[in-house]
């Protein structure tokens, strides 16, 4: 099949390329984000193989089904990005990544809470400028803290095990718990007594309409003064602008972030030589107690290769007119 490849980077291009090997569809690769005004693009491809930074809309999957498209083939797992009534609206089957390395998210969740606690970020930079100071460096460790986990699904569930492993007290707050976590001891509860007790709280629930600002002003008030917040999953769980004011007044102490709400106008792309025009996300970087990544948490050897191998798999089932099991409806 025609598959028309966008938002490309080179590493993209590599691991689909590498995939497709024993898949054969044409890749056509464009590194723009779909939108309504680049869906043209996909003229003549039958299948579209879409990023966490497509805005797959109901005007840009009007677009697409003109064109021909049937099949929206997501390389992630998030699906907060496509409009899925209007592609069932327009007859276009919506299949996604459900599961690649969790670990590789999760593992970079922890990298997060460590570098923040023992100020890594801080010690890397200094040292660099051969400032050999320990004054403002002193950590605490994650060994017996109480960390919150809001969603333990793939992801939650990989990190409570490596925080397990840590010696740390876990909560948990799922609409569905995990029998193997209570098991392990994980104790679940509501959302509200997660915030109250928790000294690290670690977003991975998804972003739908019930979980945007999750974590608002008034989710704050309820956090431990000084707790950790990290966010992994999606920006939009965060009202960044609530949990700004909150690092000015303390009640933060401290923020890893790999997603940021208004992310698309930011991530994968290389800035460097221009003005960032949102306030609110450069106001985040001048605090010494937040750690911005761009959207890598996914970004290992393992998951690429995971997600590139599920997409082609996808793309090859809807060819041979069988369903993969990761196609996803308004009614999942
Ligand atoms: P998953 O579907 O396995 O788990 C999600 C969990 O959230 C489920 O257990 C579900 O019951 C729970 N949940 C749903 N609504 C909830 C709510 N209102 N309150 C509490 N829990 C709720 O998904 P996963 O693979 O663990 O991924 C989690 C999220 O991580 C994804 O939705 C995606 O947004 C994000 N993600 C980020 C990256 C990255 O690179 N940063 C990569 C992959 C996934």
């Amino acid at each position: 099949m025609r598959v028309a490849v966008f938002s490309t980077r080179p590493y993209d291009r590599r691991f689909l390329e590498a995939a497709n090997a024993e898949h054969g569809h044409e890749l056509v690769f464009f590194e723009e984000r779909l939108h309504c005004r680049t869906a043209p693009l996909a003229h003549g491809a039958e299948v579209v193989c879409a990023f966490v930074s497509d805005s797959l809309d109901a005007e840009a999957i009007d677009c697409l089904a003109d064109e021909g498209v049937r099949l929206i083939a997501l390389r992630a797992s998030g699906i907060n990005n496509v409009d899925l009534e209007a592609a069932a609206r327009r007859g276009l089957t919506v299949a996604r990544v459900p599961a690649y390395s969790p670990h590789a998210i999760a593992e970079h969740t922890v990298g997060l809470m460590l570098a923040l606690e023992r100020k890594i970020h801080r010690a890397h930079a200094r040292v660099r400028e051969g400032n050999f100071s320990l004054e403002g460096l002193l950590g605490r460790e994650l060994h017996g803290r109480s960390v919150g986990i809001v969603g333990t699904g793939a992801i939650g569930r990989a990190v409570s095990r490596i925080l397990h492993g840590f010696g740390c007290r876990l909560l948990a707050h799922d609409i569905t718990p995990d029998a193997g976590l209570q098991a392990l001891g994980v104790a679940y509860s509501d959302l509200p007594t997660l915030l109250e007790r928790s000294e690290v709280v670690s977003l991975h629930c998804p972003l739908t309409p019930a979980t945007r600002h999750l974590i608002d002003g008034a989710a704050l008030e309820r956090m431990r003064d000084g707790a950790m917040l990290v966010n992994t999953s999606r920006g939009g769980l965060i009202d960044t602008a609530a949990v700004v004011e909150g690092l000015k007044t303390g009640r933060v102490g401290s923020l890893g972030l790999d997603v940021y709400e208004e992310e698309e106008s930011l991530f994968f792309a290389d800035l460097s030589d221009q003005i960032i025009q949102d306030d609110v996300f450069s106001r985040l970087l001048t605090f010494p107690n937040v750690i911005v990544t761009g959207h890598q948490a996914f970004f290992t050897v393992e998951a690429m290769q995971q997600i590139a191998a599920t997409t082609l798999g996808n793309i090859s089932a809807f060819a041979a007119g069988h369903r993969s099991g990761n196609e996803v409806t308004a009614a999942d």
